[in-house]
């Protein structure tokens, strides 16, 4: 029988475990802060920028919500980072992508304070993260961590497939996946574009992540029998009656051979958005120094 992991239902496990450490950093005077930074007229990134409101406000996490014209120069972005680093009571800062073409995104990255970079995308979080000292790990792989973790799969010795190379998903993944540590020790192969032979990696899974943003690409005839299968991918595809959003995965045919597998939606989603907020309690622990324990 394939079990099928219920995002929305350990998503919520998570958020159900924070509000204690939410409520002991606010008794004592910290109350953990997330400030988004929006730059662009995207409709769809204007949903995601409101549904983090929405989720930090439900756990009780405070939100500063900075919108930005999008035609403003760089310096504008530059100078409202700058002034989020410098407030005491902001513990994340999460700036939303796409940025316009004038600003460049690395730059935006370096410019957030490592200790309030709740993405985990400045480059001293990244090298801790391969250090295997990471301080936030991204969300969309953490949120994949706790995934497997729930589903009582052991990584350790297994073999994983990631598939895609990106630096917010596929890379951090594998990172997580190979480190010394639990929910790590998996003998970890990085496939992308560029693959030959992704098929023949496939067989030899025992837990495939996917991510590489191509509807349905991965069919349970790639896969060898009770693999683990999380799929990442979020796209959008037009069908008769409009569209629909599906993973990278065929969840049909996968499911026939996978021992556990997540749908889309409602898979490693809602995990995204419920690592952010974790994130942003950490850096509200850390900063403030009252421990708290993180689920
Ligand atoms: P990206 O486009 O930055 O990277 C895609 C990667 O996949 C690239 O490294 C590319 O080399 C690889 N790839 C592309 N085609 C491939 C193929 N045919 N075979 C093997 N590898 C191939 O995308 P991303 O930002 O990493 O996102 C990947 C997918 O995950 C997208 O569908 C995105 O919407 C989704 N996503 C979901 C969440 C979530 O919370 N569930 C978060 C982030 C991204």
């Amino acid at each position: 029988m394939t079990e099928i992991i219920d995002g929305n239902e350990v998503a919520q496990e998570i958020r159900d475990g924070l509000v204690a450490g939410i409520d002991g950093l606010t008794d004592s005077g910290t109350t953990p802060c997330l400030a988004t930074v929006l730059m662009n007229n995207d409709p769809a990134s204007q949903t995601y920028v409101s549904m983090k409101h929405k989720d930090c406000e439900e756990v009780g996490i405070a939100t500063r919500d900075i919108e930005l014209d999008p035609e403003a120069p760089a310096s504008a972005l530059f100078d409202t980072v700058d002034e989020l680093n410098a407030d005491p009571e902001v513990h994340g800062i999460l700036v939303q992508m796409p940025l316009p073409d004038h600003v460049d995104e690395r730059e935006v990255l370096r410019r957030i304070d490592p200790a309030k970079d709740v993405d985990g995308f400045h480059p001293e979080n990244v090298g801790r993260l391969v250090a295997g000292n990471p301080r936030f790990k991204p969300c969309t792989p953490h949120g994949v961590q706790k995934l497997l973790a729930a589903a009582d799969v052991e990584t350790e010795g297994a073999n994983a497939v990631v598939v895609g190379r990106s630096n917010i998903v596929g890379k951090p993944m594998a990172n997580l996946l190979i480190q010394k540590s639990d929910g790590g020790n998996a003998t970890t192969t990085v496939c992308h574009s560029r693959t030959d032979d992704l098929e023949a990696k496939l067989r030899d899974a025992d837990i495939v992540v996917a991510a590489a943003g191509v509807p349905g690409m991965i069919t349970g005839n790639m896969l060898s029998g009770d693999t683990v299968v999380i799929d990442v991918g979020i796209n959008r595809v037009e069908t008769d009656d409009g569209s629909e959003l599906v993973g990278d995965v065929d969840f049909e045919s996968a499911k026939q051979k996978a021992s556990a597998i997540t749908p889309v939606p409602g898979g490693v989603g809602p995990m995204t958005r419920a690592m952010l907020l974790w994130n942003t309690v950490k850096a509200a622990s850390d900063e403030s120094g009252v421990d708290v324990e993180l689920p």
